[in-house]
């Protein structure tokens, strides 16, 4: 589930908000081909934009082959030359790539309200399972929703939990600390936003390890750690999961499918015996190349989550 393959493309990326105290912003976007979304973002980000939005999600409809890059400039920028320079980039990514048709870019003002209603609409408060609410910091937390409100800032790294392989990692995670309790320690590998590290930390795991390979992702998810509180208990790291202190009575592992493949054997060696591995980022066909790395007699099966065309799977150690 790293960026570039496109797979993950139709899920909103905003990148920091722009200032409030501007009172209006110049918008740049353009439509692209969803495996060029990533090179578009970081070009306006280089640029000096101050925020990204990247397509519309809509779990209700298989992903689209186009996606929009928005980035959002200071009222002073010029527009027709930021035009010019995107139309520049474009034209060289043309070369490398020729399924980019020559997109034009559009500039337009919009006001600040109008850039936070766009984010009110993009990620609004999310109820998950029956215990989790995902909230971004902009909502007012309820005063009495019942739910354990996770609190997560819509950035650069992956895991608002609008995506269907988020949902299924909080779902089962749920699923298995109502059944069996919550572990005394877990592992969240390729936190993202640090979403699920934060879920294991709220529901009382008091030593939860997580790590990424992508250091803007561990940026993002330290700021959303200390945003919920959850410092004291998530120690995050850049380290394989072969150097850390492994067993685990739970492991979480939301990432491509041919990562989950190569590293079943790790996997393996860092949970416990009995312990639970919850698999995602899979999509439906590749279950198969998933479920045989992770088969008896090493692993059992023991639930599998289904949304849209993403599965999370639970196994357990021998
Ligand atoms: N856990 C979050 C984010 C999943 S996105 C969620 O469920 O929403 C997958 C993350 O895994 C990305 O941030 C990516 O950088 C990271 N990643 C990819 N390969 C990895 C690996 N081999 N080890 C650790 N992190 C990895």
């Amino acid at each position: 589930m790293n960026r570039p393959a496109g797979v993950h493309d139709s899920r909103p990326r905003v990148s920091p908000a722009p200032s409030l105290t501007s009172q209006c912003w110049l918008r740049l976007s353009v439509q692209v081909p969803c495996e060029l979304t990533e090179a578009v973002a970081n070009f306006l980000l280089e640029l000096g934009s101050t925020g990204i939005i990247e397509s519309e999600y809509d779990a209700t409809h298989p992903p689209e082959p186009l996606a929009e890059v928005q980035g959002f400039f200071p009222p002073e920028s010029s527009g027709q030359t930021l035009c010019d320079a995107l139309t520049h980039y474009l034209d060289e990514l043309a070369l490398l790539f020729p399924q980019l048709d020559r997109p034009t870019p559009h500039v337009e003002e919009i006001t600040n309200q109008a850039w936070q209603e766009h984010r009110r609409v993009h990620f609004p408060p999310l109820e998950i399972g029956k215990r989790f609410l995902l909230l971004p910091p902009w909502e007012p937390v309820p005063v009495a929703s019942g739910r354990v409100v996770i609190v997560i800032n819509p950035s650069m790294a992956f895991g608002t939990g609008h995506h269907a392989t988020t949902r299924g990692c909080l779902e089962a995670i749920e699923t298995l600390c109502t059944r069996f309790g919550t572990p005394l320690r877990a592992l969240d590998l390729g936190t993202g936003s640090g979403i699920l590290a934060i879920a294991l930390a709220k529901l009382g795991t008091p030593e939860v390890w997580a790590t990424d390979i992508d250091p803007v992702a561990l940026d993002e998810a330290q700021k959303n750690i200390n945003l919920n509180r959850a410092d004291p208990r998530v120690r995050l790291s850049n380290s394989p999961v072969e150097e850390l202190p492994g067993p685990f009575p739970l492991i979480v592992a939301n990432l491509f499918s041919t990562t989950l493949v190569s590293l079943a054997p790790a996997l393996g060696r860092a949970t416990e015996p009995k312990g639970f591995a919850i698999l995602s980022g899979i999509q439906i066909d590749q279950e198969e190349d998933v479920r045989a790395a992770y088969q008896a007699p090493g692993w059992h099966r023991r639930a599998r989550i289904a949304r849209d065309e993403w599965v999370t799977l639970v196994v357990q150690r021998a």
